[in-house]
């Protein structure tokens, strides 16, 4: 399937220059959304890289990472913004174009023999994924890999991220 063809472009958004990757169009399709986690499931598979939890970030790894825990019979941790995880929290601070965010995890979210793969829709400079590979190195679980359904390859994100298998099913 043309998964590009289900992904649709927007030229500057939220500002001008970028051109943003919409993934609503991808989601409003059935069979574009099946295809989509059936892909990422056959990946994972053949890389052996099945693990105990999926980690999503908010909010577009969300949408991605809980279906695929629940097609791998794992669980699903939310990574959020701050503020908006109840229990307590491990954070992290990472870098953007102009200024920093953070990343928040719950502490008791998984346990240091736990192996999990983190899960987003779109990998740019790779800074949200570093971020939350160390806020999970942090809790001392083992990280299998990463997975998104976009890669922007330009931006080089791969580079950033630790030396582990990489999945995307779509290159711009
Ligand atoms: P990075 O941290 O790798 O530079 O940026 C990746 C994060 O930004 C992801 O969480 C992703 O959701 C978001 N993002 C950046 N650009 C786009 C885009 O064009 N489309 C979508 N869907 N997400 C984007």
């Amino acid at each position: 399937m043309d998964l590009k063809a289900l992904i649709r472009d927007i030229p500057d958004f939220p500002k001008p220059g970028i051109m943003f990757r919409d993934i609503t169009t991808l989601l409003n399709s059935p069979e574009g959304l099946r295809y989509t986690i059936d892909s990422l499931v056959e990946q994972c598979q053949a890389k052996e890289l099945m693990p105990d939890h999926v980690v999503g970030m908010e909010s577009r790894g969300f949408l991605f990472g809980m279906p695929l825990a629940y097609q791998m019979n794992a669980g699903f941790i939310p990574v959020r913004k701050p503020g908006k995880l109840p229990a307590p929290v491990h954070r992290v601070e990472y870098d953007l174009e102009y200024g920093k965010d953070s990343l928040e995890i719950h502490q008791d979210a998984v346990a240091p023999h736990h192996r999990v793969l983190i899960v987003d829709d779109l990998i740019a400079t790779g800074g949200t994924a570093k971020a939350t590979a160390e806020l999970l190195s942090q809790l001392g679980c083992e990280v299998l890999g990463f997975a998104f359904i976009i890669e922007l390859v330009a931006l080089n994100g791969r580079q950033c991220l630790p030396d582990l298998p990489i999945i995307s099913l779509v290159e711009y």
